[in-house]
């Protein structure tokens, strides 16, 4: 029997239909004479409601709905990395190749290229045992990305026969596996449902930081592979450039960048940029480990409701690999008003601000999806998540914002009034966390020194003191204060213009291997201690500080490139230091012993 629904009603992503008995919930449906993708989201008898993925605005009642029999899924296979799709895995740079500005309705769920022949290398042979989620075949995918080639989760079984390694296309068979006298047929790609986690064996610990070279994010606000993070902020305050930021410098072995209903322009920018970058360790294409995801406001809001999903489910794909995968989704507050949206269609009843109830169960679901696990076949992999909000007139307290600060595990506020005075990244240090430091402790000790984190506790302690301090300093100016607090705004000046201030279009400053943080954090504490010291015995605060040696600290930023690090920049600093130090401590110690 083939299964037809009739369209009874229509609006805008929502449709409705009767004659909808043997459809299933979350069914991938064709709708109308333009076989619009859609996906049903509820069933009343025969009753049936639909999310329709593209434009429905030629669409009429009368018109027929059809199933596909399964759920709105993926083709998950090579020729991902590199690419970008639209929110349900169609390919936009091989729909502009076909000369359409925007994507064709009723183009159907094309993703993968299948004309393309790659090299694979087959790993097993007829006799062989695989589980689920064993890897039988490599190919080289990219410069840098090997795709290893899974038997998809839920089937196993003995090799029957194989393939010679070759060149072969998607729809070839590869491998084909026999269970309990059930043939099953591995090719290299495989499909899964964009709504379902893919499983895994157990999650692990996190203990390793996600080296971002952002001096701010690495050393104060750490983020975690397989950890997850928010980036809030109001327009303007520089989302979407920390989100390129990361994407750019991140270790992660592959990218996955969503973005999310944000302008149009804005994606352009992306998409222009993104392949145009290289990677400075190997000179190969960023685009080599990168994949964008593209639903921007002028297309359809359910494509935009389901592009985290999609997303996600390709990092997912790729941690199966045992890779490192970072998320970006810059943002999830237009995914939430997609929700929002569609919800109000649906007639639903509205909670907070008009979205639905559903809104902080569907966000926490979707950062479950990071972590650190053992995958099925034995590899571990990770992966990172982190969302821009933008919430409307930077307001942390409305539902988006509030409902992902209880779930990340690091917060990175974006501060309106930083950006106003173009202090960049504009990460407001007292109102943003990492709640990842104690699991990282280790990790830093062992990576980059094992005084890296009390070092940074005590940065945090002075911008802290230095934040209490600016109270009074606002009501009676900063004469009042004695020489050992007004040290403390020096330094805290210092930490502030020389080391989180990080320009993201200075050659020099755009990135900042961990191990030279560690080396400007240490020339900054010994000022701070000799400093210190010095005004504690006495010394006034104005021979403590020298202008020349206080703004060469700050601009060691941009003297210090990765190869002066090792030719010893941060020594000679340390150097003067301590001879001026020396020298006025000296000079005080004479003058005391004159007056005596
Ligand atoms: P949002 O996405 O929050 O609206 P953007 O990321 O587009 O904001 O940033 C707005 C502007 O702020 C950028 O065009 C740039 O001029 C400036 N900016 C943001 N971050 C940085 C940075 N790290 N370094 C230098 N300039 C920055
Ligand atoms: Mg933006």
């Amino acid at each position: 029997m083939t299964r037809q629904g009739n369209i009874i009603y229509i609006n805008g992503p929502v449709v409705r239909a009767d004659h909808m008995e043997g459809f299933m919930v979350r069914e991938m449906v064709m709708v109308g004479e333009k076989k619009l993708i859609g996906e049903v989201i509820s069933l009343e008898n025969d009753l049936g409601t639909i999310q329709v993925y593209e434009e429905t605005s030629g669409l009429r009642t009368g018109e027929k709905v059809y199933g596909t029999g399964k759920p709105l899924s993926l083709k998950l296979g090579p020729g991902i990395i590199g690419n970008i799709f639209d929110g349900i895995e169609r390919p936009l740079s091989k729909i502009y190749d076909l000369g359409f500005k925007f994507i064709p309705e009723g183009i159907g769920l094309i993703s993968l290229d299948e004309k393309k022949s790659w090299d694979v290398e087959i790993m097993v042979e007829p006799g062989d045992i695989l589980k689920s989620g064993e890897v039988f075949a490599k190919i080289q995918e990219t410069t840098i990305i090997v795709h290893k080639v899974m038997v998809p989760p839920g089937e196993k079984g003995r090799v029957v026969s194989t393939v010679k390694s070759g060149s072969y296309t998607i729809q070839d068979t590869l491998v084909v596996l026999d269970e309990d006298g059930k043939k099953y047929e591995l090719k290299m790609y495989q499909e899964w449902p964009v709504r379902q986690p893919r499983p895994i064996v157990q999650r692990m610990p996190i203990e390793k930081l996600l080296v971002t070279g952002q001096r701010v994010i690495d050393t104060f606000f750490p983020l975690a592979k397989g950890g997850t993070a928010a980036i809030p902020g109001g327009f303007g305050t520089g989302k979407t450039i920390t989100q390129h930021q990361l994407a750019r410098w991140s270790d992660a072995d592959i990218i996955v960048y969503i973005g999310c209903g944000e302008r149009g322009n804005e994606m352009t920018e992306v998409l222009e940029d993104f392949p145009k970058l290289k990677d400075p360790n190997t000179n190969n294409p960023l685009m080599d480990r990168t994949v964008l995801i593209a639903n921007t406001s002028n297309m359809p809001v359910a494509a935009r409701e389901a592009s985290i999903y999609t997303g996600i489910t390709i990092a997912e794909y790729f941690r199966d690999m045992g890779y490192n995968v970072a998320v970006m989704a810059d943002s999830t507050s237009r995914w939430a008003e997609a929700l929002r949206e569609i919800s109000g269609r649906l007639e639903e009843m509205p909670a907070e601000e008009g979205y639905p109830a559903y809104l902080a169960s569907r966000l926490a679901a979707f950062y479950e999806r990071a972590g650190y696990v053992k995958n099925l076949n034995g590899t571990e992999g990770s992966i990172t998540v982190i969302g821009a909000v933008s919430p409307a007139g930077g307001d942390f307290s409305e539902p988006v914002t509030k409902s992902t600060k209880r779930i990340v595990g690091t917060f990175l506020a974006l501060d309106r009034e930083l950006a106003y005075a173009r202090h960049f990244p504009s990460i407001n240090w007292l109102l943003s966390y990492s709640s990842y430091i104690p699991m990282l402790k280790d990790w830093f000790k062992e990576n980059v020194a094992s005084d890296m984190i009390s070092i940074r506790s005590k940065m945090m302690g002075i911008l802290q003191e230095e934040n209490k301090l600016m109270d009074i300093v606002k009501l009676v100016g900063e004469d009042v204060l004695p020489d050992d607090q007004r040290v403390i705004l020096e330094i805290a000046r210092i930490i502030k213009t020389g080391y989180l201030q990080q320009n993201a279009f200075h050659p020099q400053d755009l990135h900042t291997a961990l191990s030279r943080q560690y080396s400007m954090l240490k020339v900054i504490d010994q000022l701070y201690d000799r400093a210190y010291s010095c005004v504690k015995k006495g010394i006034p605060l104005s021979k403590v500080k020298d202008e020349k040696l206080f703004s060469d600290i700050i601009m060691m930023k941009y003297n210090a490139t990765e190869v002066e690090a090792k030719s010893g920049i941060f020594q000679e600093l340390t150097d003067r230091i301590n001879r001026y130090y020396d020298s006025i401590e000296n000079l005080y110690k004479e003058g005391a012993a004159d007056e005596s």
